[in-house]
């Protein structure tokens, strides 16, 4: 299987973060745990330790400080990720074939609801630019008129 498919589990994924240097012990915010529950998982932890990825949406990110929220900061660098969306405790609940259906299908909606949002928006532009010209007309019709 993919490697990163893989790291749909959370147990996969905090195996790959047996090395993070931060703990709740020490009163750090930004621990393995914390970083595996958003989705995180660390595809070199032997020549590249501090930079991880996200399993679904392939962000990567390195520079961690011991304080940082992995929700928050999944969230400021990666605003569309599917996972983040859907919720990544409801989705650790379920199996893996649920899990993929959820994604596969989620991915999907979001994909239409892009698709209509466009269509909105561009039959709001059509609108527009017909309004617009009507309007010029009628300026020029009128500045006729009153020539
Ligand atoms: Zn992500």
């Amino acid at each position: 299987m993919d490697k990163r498919l893989s790291m749909i589990e959370y147990d996969k994924r905090l195996d790959t973060l047996k090395h993070w240097p931060f703990t709740a012990r020490d009163g750090a915010t930004c621990t393995a745990e914390k970083l595996a529950e958003v989705g995180f998982f660390c595809p070199n932890p032997d020549s590249d330790p501090d930079a991880l990825q996200c399993f679904l949406c392939l962000k990567p990110l390195e520079g961690w400080e011991p304080m940082d929220s992995p929700f928050d900061e999944h969230k400021s660098h990666s605003p569309d990720c599917k996972f983040l969306k859907l919720g990544c405790q409801k989705i650790e609940d379920m199996t893996m074939k649920n899990y993929l259906n959820v994604i596969v299908k989620n991915v999907a909606v979001i994909q239409v609801l892009d698709e209509i949002q466009k269509n909105v928006l561009k039959s709001y532009d059509d609108e527009v630019a017909k309004n617009e010209k009507a309007f010029a007309g009628n300026k020029a019709q009128n500045t006729r008129i009153k020539k």
